[in-house]
């Protein structure tokens, strides 16, 4: 026999439609129905979702701003003992969006935690890429500028397994051209647009094949990038000719010495020092 939903001083995690509404799935439609309080990402955004559902509980916004302040309150509800849901707006909470934070805190506290599974873009565009999902990485947003978005960006192209990248449409392109150049154009990738929704788009199937297109049609709404995993070196470890070449390029296009061998390492599995070293032997420009 099934448990009884909601109970009291119970923290649950819903997942939300990420676009098609017709996404809740029941069982998250009665428990937004008759649960205490909900917290929301966005109390507004989600009280179109919640009034179709005739929602009782007290509706609190819970969001990266007010995560200090709030939870506090929220775990004194749950001591009440109240029932408590979090939703985000859109997908999974604690993917990308707030939660993480409630559920540590909630399972320190000894409250149980349950979370009624929904869609998720991260997920859903990865099943829907073609690409190898036995064994992925999710990157989530990467840093939006400067040193660390350059070394995720590197760690990422010599990763083996499939990543999965949220991005914000204006600077979708940005990150094409960096994973060209880190990738090569040929690199399998994925775009995909509007997951769930009308304009639901899939672009691909390389780095460069997505670049074309997206400088041609200026990125818009919500996309995930899905990008195939560097092919696993099966020749053997390349000499220090080749190493000095790929630091030199990787120099040639704005990296430090320091950041060049950090890439470099990430994408061939060297140690670090070996390939700094090398940038300072003789012949090599590193400065
Ligand atoms: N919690 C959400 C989830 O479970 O997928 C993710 C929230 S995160 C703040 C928002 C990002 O997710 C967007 O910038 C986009 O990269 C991705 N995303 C959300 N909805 C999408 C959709 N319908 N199609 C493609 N990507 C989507």
């Amino acid at each position: 026999m099934q448990r009884q939903e909601p109970a009291a001083g119970t923290l649950y995690l819903v997942g939300t439609p990420i676009g098609h509404l017709g996404d809740l799935s029941p069982r998250a439609r009665d428990l937004l129905a008759a649960v205490d309080v909900i917290a929301c990402e966005d109390t507004r955004h989600s009280g179109q979702l919640l009034s179709g559902l005739a929602a009782r509980g007290r509706r609190l916004s819970f969001h990266q701003h007010n995560i200090r302040t709030r939870l506090p309150q929220l775990m004194e509800l749950l001591a009440e003992p109240l029932s408590l849901a979090v939703i985000s707006d859109a997908g999974l909470p604690g993917i990308s969006d707030p939660g993480e934070e409630l559920v540590a805190e909630a399972r320190r506290r000894g409250h149980e935690v349950i979370c009624i599974p929904g869609p998720c873009a991260a997920t859903t565009a990865l099943v829907s890429s073609g690409l190898p999902s036995d064994r992925f990485c999710f990157e989530g947003f990467l840093p939006a500028k400067g040193r660390e978005r350059r070394e995720r960006v590197a760690r990422i192209a010599g990763e083996s397994r499939t990543s999965v990248i949220y991005e914000a449409p204006h600077r979708l392109l940005t990150l094409l051209e960096e994973l060209e150049q880190h990738c090569g154009a040929e690199r399998p990738l994925q775009v995909a647009r509007e997951l769930t929704k009308r304009h639901e788009q899939q672009v691909g199937p390389s780095v460069g094949a997505a670049l074309e297109h997206f400088r041609q049609t200026t990125p818009q709404g919500e996309c995930t990038v899905v990008l195939g995993g560097a092919p696993i070196a099966v020749d053997p470890e390349p000499d220090d000719t080749e190493l000095k070449q790929r630091l030199q390029i990787k120099i040639q296009a704005g990296s430090s010495a320091s950041e060049a061998a950090r890439q470099l390492a990430a994408e061939t599995g060297l140690p670090k020092r070996r390939l700094y070293t090398l940038l300072h032997q003789e012949g090599s420009q590193a400065d």
